[in-house]
């Protein structure tokens, strides 16, 4: 028997909706939520990055589907209308697994994991860092800060910031400036730069003093941080592909 979980906002509708999926599979599937090999997320995009990160130690094991209870998803493919449809879905079976790519970010302190994106940002003074492609010098930024995304999280922050939409799970990342500054003293390259897998970033700072790191939903310090690499992570998170939503549908629901 195929063991699951749910992880699930904490809002009246989702907690509704959960409780419908346990009545439905607790006869067809284990419970688990040690070590499950489905998770289920009832919610919206940051329950999906929160369910992601909460089972990243177990990447290969466990794949994630989404069921969304707000307006719309791009890492969830179901709507809460649509849960009958998913109980029947999950019930025959009817799906395939796909990946999503991820970042690998290490610090000189630490190594995460993003679906996302990856966001180096100071709200209070221009950041100054020199940028690194595969250890060659491409520039020094100065700005309020940068974003490298996944091709997943393209639509996401890196959309904001007038980075392109990238449409498959093909293993791109992309480097986007937040607010640059550029003039005749300072320049940089100011467009968004789009690598493959088989480069590597590099950032470096004398100060990253009042800067942050932010990876997906989460924040953390940049204290005695001088370093930042990013590559494209051997390891993927595994999507259950139960209905197929096309991208291009998802960006007409979304953005037009
Ligand atoms: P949140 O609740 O502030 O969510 C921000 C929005 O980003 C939500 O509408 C969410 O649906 C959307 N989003 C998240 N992942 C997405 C994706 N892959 N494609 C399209 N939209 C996506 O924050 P949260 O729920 O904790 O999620 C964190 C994520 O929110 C971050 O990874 C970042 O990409 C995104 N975010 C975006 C902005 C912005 O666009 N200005 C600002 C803050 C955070």
């Amino acid at each position: 028997m195929q063991r699951y979980t749910i992880v699930c906002k904490q809002d009246s509708t989702s907690q509704m909706i959960s409780k419908q999926l346990r009545d439905a599979f607790d006869s067809l599937m284990t419970y688990d939520e040690m070590n499950p090999e489905m998770v289920i997320s009832v919610g919206g995009d940051g329950t999906m990055l929160y369910s992601v990160h909460m089972y990243k130690h177990m990447l290969d094991s466990v794949a994630f589907v989404g069921l969304h209870t707000g307006t719309l998803g791009f890492l969830t493919d179901y709507q809460k209308e649509e849960i009958e449809q998913f109980i029947n879905d999950v019930y025959h079976k009817d799906y395939t697994i796909y990946n999503r790519y991820l970042l690998n970010v290490t610090t000189n302190k630490e190594t995460y994991l993003a679906l996302n994106e990856l966001r180096i940002e100071n709200n209070m003074r221009s950041q100054v860092l020199d940028v690194y492609i595969d250890d060659e010098f491409l520039e020094t930024f100065r700005g309020n800060g940068l974003c490298v995304c996944t091709s997943s999280g393209s639509t996401a922050y890196n959309k904001s910031l007038g980075g392109a939409v990238i449409c498959g799970d093909n293993g791109l990342m992309q480097l986007s400036e937040i607010a640059g500054i550029h003039h005749n003293a300072y320049r940089s390259l100011g467009s968004s730069l789009i690598l493959d897998k088989s480069h590597q970033i590099h950032f470096e700072s004398q100060n990253f003093e009042n800067s942050v790191l932010g990876i997906d939903h989460l924040v953390y310090d940049l204290k005695d941080v001088n370093c930042i690499d990013v590559k494209i992570s051997n390891q993927c998170a595994r999507f259950v592909q139960l209905k197929h939503v096309s991208m291009i549908e998802r960006l007409k629901r979304a953005f037009l």
